[in-house]
């Protein structure tokens, strides 16, 4: 195996470079970009991701604040919320945390967005100029992706890349940007036939499905890079010492907090790969740091800055 693919080096650098141009447009202006979230209901993930959000805009010096709503809001009452965040100067990013309860839809309420704002680049708006190889906001994660296939020094021109998953959030939108980047990329999902097959012809394997180490080592071609998109939190101790033996680290995640987060990718295929995403510590850190640089991006296009 080549090696593990970390994507902290990569997130320290993007916070860093954030961090350093927010100070100078505070000295220089003023102001700093401003993150608003929104959380509808109290899923606990959402809650746990939203934080850890604040904690990374504070750390950079953006301003943030989340706003916490009934998980019986009405659809009308939630758009209104939006549409008077889009009117204020002073926020930059809009970010309803995703999923919604099951009453909202998430579609109508992303559009109720102003495509400004959109800092998670899932407007219509923005995913059009996604798929026209334009400028403008994309999904956090699909960019910490590409970023870091760059930042890594792995080709992409040429190569065969494979998605598994083809959601809005990664699926879709990665697959999208492999094909700008000139790959030849095919989309996997629930219904595709001889999965194995398909992933085992990829140079680049693109894993977010939401399966706990779906992918297996046969899945994958010897020498390719893959990328392990999964956040699954499993607590089956069989299965935990199955995937990594006896991991101190895993171990005492069980004992402590009752689970350890495991990747769509099962760990052992890092031994068939050229360079693997570790989950965690690889796409997870990289997903709130381009979140950081979006924002960024959104305060300086909404205001003329090169
Ligand atoms: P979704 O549930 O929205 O999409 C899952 C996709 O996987 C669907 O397209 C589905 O196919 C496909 N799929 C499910 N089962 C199979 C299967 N057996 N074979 C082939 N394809 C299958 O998930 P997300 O895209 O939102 O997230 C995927 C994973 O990535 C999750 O673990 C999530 O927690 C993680 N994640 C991590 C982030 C990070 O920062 N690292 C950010 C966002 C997500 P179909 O369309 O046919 O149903």
């Amino acid at each position: 195996m080549g090696g593990w693919l970390e994507g902290k080096s990569l997130a320290d650098k993007i916070k860093q470079d954030v961090r350093e141009e927010v100070a100078l447009h505070q000295r220089t202006r003023h102001q700093v970009p401003g993150l608003m979230g929104i959380l509808v209901g109290d899923n606990r993930s959402s809650q746990i991701y939203l934080k850890s959000k604040e904690k990374a805009c504070q750390s950079v010096g953006i301003a943030s604040q989340i706003l916490t709503y009934p998980g019986d809001l009405e659809p009308r009452a939630l758009k209104a919320e939006i549409e008077e965040l889009n009117g204020r100067d002073d926020v930059d990013g809009i970010l309803v945390q995703l999923p919604l309860p099951s009453h909202l839809d998430a579609h109508e309420i992303i559009c109720a967005i102003s495509p400004a704002k959109d800092v998670d680049g899932i407007h219509p708006f923005s995913l059009g100029n996604l798929m026209a190889n334009q400028d403008g906001p994309k999904p956090c994660t699909p960019l910490g992706i590409i970023e870091l296939l760059k930042f890594s020094g792995v080709p992409m021109q040429g190569r065969d890349a494979v998605v598994i998953g083809r959601s809005l959030i990664v699926g879709k939108p990665v697959a999208a940007m492999l094909t700008n980047e000139n790959a030849t990329v095919s989309v996997c999902h629930s219904k595709t036939k001889d999965l194995a097959d398909i992933a085992g012809r990829a140079d680049i394997l693109v894993a977010a499905m939401g399966k706990p180490a779906f992918v297996r080592a046969e899945f994958v071609k010897p020498g390719a890079t893959v990328i392990d998109v999964g956040i699954n939190r499993v607590s089956d101790k069989d299965l935990v010492r199955e995937l990594f033996g006896d991991d101190e680290k895993r171990r005492r995640d069980l004992e402590e907090r009752g689970y350890t987060v495991v990747g769509d990718v099962d760990p052992r295929a890092a031994e068939r790969a050229g360079l693997m995403t570790p989950v965690p510590g690889g796409v997870g850190l990289l997903t709130v740091a381009v979140l950081m640089k979006n924002t960024l991006d959104a305060f300086k296009r909404r205001r003329g800055i090169a």
